[in-house]
C-alpha cells in the first residue's frame, strides 16, 4: 500500500522548505484551511506541473467519511476512513444555536464545538471504555488529527474564519501521541490556516502525569481536561489501569505545575457510574482533593453500551452529587448527553459500523 503524507502534516513553515516559489505555499494553504479542498483539482489557480509533482509525493486530504449519524439536537457523529482502511471518529456539537433579534436578524450565529480523535484505540484500557476493548491500532498523525476539522468544517459549511473549539475527546489518549497532538496544535493555531488559538483547543487525558508535564513545557496555550473519574487510587486504578503508574497524587502535581491562563479552571471530568462512584463520601473526598486548585467538575452520565457491567446512574444521584458540590463552593456543570439517540460515546459509532459491515 502507498501510503503517502497529506499536505495537511505541515505548518505554513514546513511548507515554504518543500514547495517552491513561496507564493504557492499562501495560495495552497487558502485551498487547504479556507476552501477545505480535497483533490488537487480543486486548486484551482495553482499550474498542472506542479500539482502533478506534489501529487506524486502527497495526497491534499487523507480522510473519508464512510458512516454519519444525525441527531435530532444537531450532533452529527462521523466515521472516517484514512489511508490504510482503519477507521475513528470525530463528532460535530452544536452547543448553542443561532441566535434571533424581534426582526428575525441574527444576533449571535450558533456556537459549535468538534471532538477529535487521536488514535486508532487506544493502550490505556479503560474497564468502561468501548474504545479500549479493541486494543490499540496505530497513532494519527498530525495530518490526520488536522483533517478531522478540516472534513467536518466542510462538511457543514462552516467557513473558515467562524470561530469552533475543538476538544480532543475522541478515540485514543492524545498524551500517549504527543508530538503529533502539538503538531495539529500549532498547525490549527497558524494565522493564515484554521487560526483556531490555543484557548480553543481543549487536551483530554487519563492522565498521564509525566506527558502533563512535557505538553506544559510545550507552552501550547490549550487546555486540559482531566479524567479522573474516582477519588480513590483502588477504584481509579479499577477504571483505569495505568492509574497504577500515575497515581491520583501524581496527576494533581502535574496539574499544580500546568501553565494555565488564570481566568481559566481546569475541567476535571468525573464519569459517574452507578454504585461504583456516585455516592456523597465520593464528592466529599473530591472536594478534598481539588481544593487549592482552580477547578471545575463536570460530572459524565456513564454511557452503556451492549456487553458493559456498569450502568447509568439515576438523575437524582446525578443532581444531589452536583449540589454537594456546589454548596461545598466547588464550580460543577452536568455533561448534557448530546447525540443521546446516536452512538453517542466514543467508540460506538465505529463499533456499530463494523458489526454492520461484517
Ligand atoms: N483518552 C482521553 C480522551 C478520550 S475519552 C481521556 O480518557 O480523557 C473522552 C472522554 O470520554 C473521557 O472523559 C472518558 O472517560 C469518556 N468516556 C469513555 N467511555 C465512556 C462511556 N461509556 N460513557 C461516558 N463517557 C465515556
Ligand atoms: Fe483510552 Fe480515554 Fe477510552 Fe481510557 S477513556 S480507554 S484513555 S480513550
Amino acid at each position: 500500500m502507498n501510503i503517502k503524507p497529506s499536505l495537511l502534516d505541515y505548518t505554513q513553515k514546513e511548507l515554504l522548505t518543500l514547495i517552491k516559489p513561496a507564493f504557492r505555499v499562501k495560495q495552497i494553504y487558502g485551498w487547504l484551511y479556507h476552501q477545505y479542498a480535497i483533490s488537487y483539482d480543486d486548486m484551482k489557480n495553482i499550474p498542472k506541473a506542479l500539482k502533478e509533482e506534489l501529487a506524486q509525493k502527497y495526497i491534499v486530504n487523507p480522510l473519508t467519511i464512510i458512516n454519519k449519524e444525525v441527531s435530532s439536537d444537531g450532533t452529527i457523529k462521523y466515521l472516517l476512513q484514512m489511508q490504510d482502511g482503519k477507521t475513528m471518529e470525530a463528532v460535530w456539537l452544536k452547543m448553542k444555536d443561532t441566535q434571533f433579534d424581534d426582526n428575525g436578524e441574527v444576533i449571535q450565529e450558533a456556537k459549535f464545538t468538534i471532538c477529535v480523535s487521536t488514535q486508532v484505540g487506544c493502550k490505556i484500557g479503560c474497564s468502561f471504555c468501548l474504545t479500549a476493548k479493541g486494543g490499540f491500532t496505530r497513532d494519527l498523525s498530525a495530518g490526520e488529527i488536522v483533517a478531522q476539522v478540516v472534513t467536518l468544517k466542510r462538511d457543514n459549511n462552516h467557513k473558515h474564519n467562524r470561530m469552533i473549539n475543538i476538544v480532543y475527546m475522541g478515540m485514543g489518549e492524545p498524551l500517549d501521541n504527543l508530538d503529533n497532538l502539538a503538531h495539529a496544535i500549532k498547525i490549527f493555531k497558524e494565522n493564515e490556516g484554521l487560526c483556531i488559538s490555543g484557548k480553543r483547543q481543549t487536551v483530554s487525558t487519563s492522565g498521564l502525569s509525566n506527558k502533563i508535564d512535557q505538553l506544559g513545557k510545550m507552552d501550547l496555550g490549550v487546555h486540559i481536561a482531566i479524567s479522573l473519574h474516582a477519588v480513590d487510587d483502588k477504584l481509579r486504578t479499577e477504571l483505569i489501569p495505568m492509574n497504577k503508574t500515575h497515581n491520583i497524587s501524581s496527576i494533581i502535581e502535574a496539574v499544580k505545575r500546568f501553565p494555565i491562563d488564570t481566568r481559566k479552571r481546569v475541567m476535571f471530568e468525573y464519569l459517574v457510574i452507578k454504585n461504583k462512584n456516585d455516592d456523597i463520601l465520593s464528592a466529599k473526598k473530591l472536594i478534598r482533593l481539588l481544593s487549592g486548585i482552580k477547578a471545575k467538575v463536570n460530572l459524565i452520565y456513564f454511557n452503556p453500551y451492549p456487553g458493559t457491567t456498569y450502568d447509568r446512574p439515576s438523575k437524582a444521584s446525578m443532581i444531589a452529587f452536583q449540589e454537594y458540590l456546589v454548596d461545598h463552593g466547588l464550580l460543577c456543570t452536568i455533561r448534557d448527553s448530546k447525540g443521546i439517540d446516536i452512538s453517542a460515546a466514543c467508540g460506538q459509532l465505529k463499533e456499530k459500523t463494523e458489526n454492520e459491515l461484517c
